[in-house]
């Protein structure tokens, strides 16, 4: 008589070793050891993170910090998942996701920790009558990732409302706060972006007054299901990458389970149990045909992490 086991979905044994383990889960009972990443990201792709933890707060956070550094482990800072592809492979170190929480609301300004859902944030403005984050409606993500990439839509963008961030300097402990002019904003780019400080709460400035109602355009022009957003930077305002993809000829192209939208060439989707292999396949292939038809490089705006 033959068994047959139904392996849903293979994942390598985390190569940590059992002793570094047994640390882990002692120092934080609340940490997990290999834990399957496509539960924390949009696209649902993902293998397992050798070490994975929520930071609820600071103290957590640097002590999770210091146990990377003591240990030689790579660390990955995660928010809301939804700018991240993770190889099939997970990733081998460790996965911090931030989960601070508190948001106060003072006369105009709303101070939101990193890990506040931005569109958690908005109700919360509007329903204390703060006027101003409105063309935010459809904007997934927290709040630290909004500053990390000056995260945006319909016209807003974070440098326009935000005041100041408090970052942590992972390598040297240090927390400092700092106004709009520091992070060198640009589009969909920071300078912490290019560095490895971390947001730890950001605090907005907006009006009294009655909330907006805005209507997201994009309803109509982005596509439905599992995706991060755009995968691509735009290279310029005139060539949108969705429109060079879409020119290009790859819409609705698929490989494995992921599909270029048939709806917007910027937008790649996993139609359900694609691997981070079928996407990464689809990017580079639509990065080899723009760049042979129009000679132009797109650059990935999601965050790639783990094995390319
Ligand atoms: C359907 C869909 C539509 C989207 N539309 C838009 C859009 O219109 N405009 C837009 O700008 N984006 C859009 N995005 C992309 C995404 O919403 C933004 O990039 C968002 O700001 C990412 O935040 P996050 O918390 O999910 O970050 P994550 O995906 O968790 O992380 C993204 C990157 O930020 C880093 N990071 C996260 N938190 C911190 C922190 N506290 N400090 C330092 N680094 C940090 C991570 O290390 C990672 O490199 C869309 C995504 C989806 C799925």
């Amino acid at each position: 008589m033959s068994i047959y086991f139904k392996i849903e979905k293979w994942y390598p044994v985390a190569m940590a070793n059992e002793s570094l383990q047994n640390e882990f889960t002692k120092i934080f009972p609340e940490g997990t050891i290999a834990e399957p990443l496509d539960k924390y990201c949009t696209l649902k792709v993902g293998g397992p993170a050798d070490f994975f933890c929520k930071a609820k707060d600071l103290e957590t956070l640097k002590n999770l910090i210091n146990f990377a550094k003591n240990s030689s482990l790579p660390y990955f800072i995660l928010s809301g998942g939804t700018n991240v592809l993770f190889d099939d492979k997970g990733f081998r170190g460790l996965v911090i996701k931030i989960d601070f929480k508190n948001l106060e609301i003072k006369d105009e300004y709303i101070t939101a920790d990193a890990g506040v859902i931005v569109a958690l944030m908005m109700n919360r403005a509007a329903s204390s009558g703060l006027t101003g984050l409105e063309k935010w409606i459809g904007l997934p993500g927290t709040v630290g990732g909004a500053v990390r990439g000056n995260a945006g839509c319909n016209g807003l963008e974070t440098k326009d409302v935000l005041v100041k961030a408090t970052l942590l300097n992972p390598e040297t402990g240090e927390i400092h706060e700092e106004e709009p002019g520091y992070f060198g904003f640009g589009y969909r780019d920071s300078k912490i972006k290019h560095s490895n400080e971390i947001v730890l709460n950001a605090t907005f400035h907006l009006k009294k007054g009655e909330p907006q109602k805005v209507e997201d355009p994009r309803v109509f022009t982005q596509p439905k299901g599992l995706s991060a957003g755009s995968f691509f930077k735009n290279p310029s305002l005139a060539t949108p990458a969705g429109m060079l993809i879409d020119k290009a000829g790859l819409k609705g192209t698929r490989i494995g389970n992921a599909q270029i939208s048939e709806v917007h060439g910027n937008f790649i989707l996993n139609l359900g149990g694609a691997t981070a292999k079928d996407i990464k396949d689809l990017v580079a292939l639509a990065k080899s045909t723009v760049k042979e038809k129009f000679g132009i490089n797109l650059e990935e705006e999601v965050k790639i992490v783990g094995e390319r």
